[in-house]
């Protein structure tokens, strides 16, 4: 992978550029999708968003979302669009395969890729160029830094601002995570400046959800979840019978993991879920316990040092047994 700044001269010619994420977009992968997406269009670039999966309803205020193409929905055409491209974004992701179905196309894809990304440990050798700093707070601030560094700050209009502000709110847990630098209050800062409207965004993303959603976390709380004092860490676990209960739909389990870290001495927070195909961990974690290493070696996972996700084909019985027979040997690192 060759660094960013050899691929700027590249933004000169109008290309067919493809844009993607990893599957089930966040607010910074569709958010760093959509921003850079409505800053390339006007170098005269003919840009399509693929995203590999849906993505959450609490999205879909979002400026270009419409024209956003779900691989799931529309392989065939994101497949012939794909084909076409001169130059592939791969964004918020660190290795192909967190694009689910879409790895093999874009693996198979004879063009340049370019990374934008923040997680740990990138699949380097899988593009041209690219930038991966885990320092940063979100994709969408790496994005930022892009326009900026190729010199086109002044292509940064209200759409642009919208979409990045949207993964930096997110991604720092609305500002709160040590990852919100002095470089996120004065991106945020410029953003203001040619006057986006931020109360607007967290209205449309943290204010819409609908009752069941509620119900269902006040459900789990109640009755899914665990907490090992002894190990500073509490667990929550979702039955596929829940998800339908409660018509639980993409999007309506993001953030309740993060409840386990609000509660007094707790750690270490871990949610499983008994999605169709697989058992999906999301992990979190407070000071210096990694919980990208754990996903890594139990849960065939990463992501960042304090949040990261991971997956297992076993029932949730037995997932949720190897979790706990795992815990002892983190025990003093949780102390
Ligand atoms: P979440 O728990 O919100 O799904 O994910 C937390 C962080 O870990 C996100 O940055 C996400 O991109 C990353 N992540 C989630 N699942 C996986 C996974 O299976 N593998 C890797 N490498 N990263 C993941
Ligand atoms: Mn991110």
């Amino acid at each position: 992978m060759e660094a960013i700044g050899r691929f700027f001269p590249l933004l000169n010619t109008p290309s067919n550029i493809v844009i993607t994420c990893h599957q089930k977009p966040d607010g910074d992968a569709m958010g760093s999708s959509l921003g850079l997406y409505h800053f390339l269009i006007q170098l005269g670039h003919k840009v399509t968003v693929i995203s590999p999966t849906n993505w959450a309803d609490f999205l879909n205020w979002m400026p270009g979302v419409d024209l956003v193409i779900n691989y799931e929905q529309f392989k065939h055409k994101a497949q012939a669009i794909v084909d076409e491209a001169d130059i592939i974004f791969c964004l918020d992701f660190n290795i192909l395969h967190r694009t689910k179905h879409l790895e093999k196309p874009l693996a198979a894809a004879n063009c340049i890729k370019v990374l934008i990304d923040h997680h740990q440990q990138p699949a380097e050798e899988e593009f041209t160029y690219g930038i991966s700093l885990t320092t940063k707070s979100s994709t969408c601030e790496m994005v930022y830094d892009f326009i900026v560094a190729s010199g086109n700050q002044d292509k940064i209009n209200l759409d642009v601002a919208k979409s990045l502000y949207t993964g930096v709110m997110t991604d720092t847990g609305s500002f709160r995570f040590p990852s919100t630098t002095a470089s996120v209050h004065l991106m945020v800062a410029y953003l203001k400046e040619i006057g986006l409207e931020h109360s607007e965004i967290h209205s449309n993303i943290f204010d819409s959800s609908l009752e069941n959603r509620l119900r269902f976390t006040g459900f789990a709380l109640l009755n899914r979840m665990e907490v090992l004092y002894e190990y500073n860490t509490a667990i929550m676990y979702i039955y596929s019978q829940d998800l339908k209960r409660f018509e639980i739909k993409t999007g309506d389990t993001e953030g309740l993991v993060n409840y386990l870290l609000s509660m007094q001495g707790i750690k270490f927070g871990a949610i499983v879920i008994d999605r169709d195909e697989e058992r999906k961990w999301s992990f979190r974690s407070k000071g210096d316990f990694d919980v990208n290493t754990f996903a890594r070696i139990h849960f065939e996972g990463g992501g960042h040092f304090n949040a990261a996700g991971g997956r297992s084909d076993a029932n949730l019985e037995d997932t949720l047994a190897k979790f706990k027979k795992i815990l002892p040997e983190y025990e003093q690192q949780l102390h």
